[in-house]
């Protein structure tokens, strides 16, 4: 029997507060971030290759040099924090749990369950929201008050369970 579809507003009250981490997603508790898996491979494909071209004709003056001195772009840090818009998707196991499946920032993300993981037979939504740290009671009674979690959603995309496996069209 499959589960009756979801309203947005039941995702949206699923989602809210929920603490960013799971089997796929690890966040820094010290450091407050969670990171984007595709600008971290950015970010390691960019480390140790010098400026292929730096188009820079008019800034001849020498005293420059020095003045850069901050040579990690802070643009592509692939650390995600406080306040940070992200994109997450998201799958509910067996009717169950809530559980995330990726992190990304809103560059790397993609608006629906198809692009993102597939449709499978289980209820899947992409959101869109900020990052919080509103703390988290873990299950085993321990409070942490740092931890990251989810605000101000919207609910990009939703697969329901009812949808099942997509059909391929073509079972010979
Ligand atoms: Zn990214």
């Amino acid at each position: 029997m499959a589960l009756p579809r979801r309203t947005d507003a039941q995702l949206r009250a699923a989602f809210t507060g929920l603490v960013v981490e799971s089997l796929a997603v690890r966040q820094d508790v010290a450091r407050r971030t969670v990171r984007c898996a595709a600008c971290a491979d950015v970010a390691a494909e960019e480390n140790g290759d010098t400026d292929p071209e730096d188009p820079d004709v008019n800034g001849t003056d020498p005293s420059d040099a020095g003045s850069d001195a901050d040579s990690l772009g802070g643009d592509s840090s692939p650390d995600l924090g406080v306040g940070d818009a992200v994109v997450v998707v998201l799958r509910n196991y067996e009717g169950f749990t809530w559980e995330i499946q990726d992190v990304s920032c809103l560059a790397h993300g993609v608006d629906r369950v198809a692009d993102a993981v597939g449709v499978e037979a289980d209820d899947q939504a992409v959101v869109s929201c900020v990052l919080e740290a509103a703390g988290y009671h873990s299950p085993d009674g321990t409070y942490h008050p740092d931890a990251l979690t989810l605000g101000d959603v919207t609910v990009l995309d939703y697969s329901p369970a009812a949808d099942g496996y997509p059909t391929s069209g073509d079972d010979r």
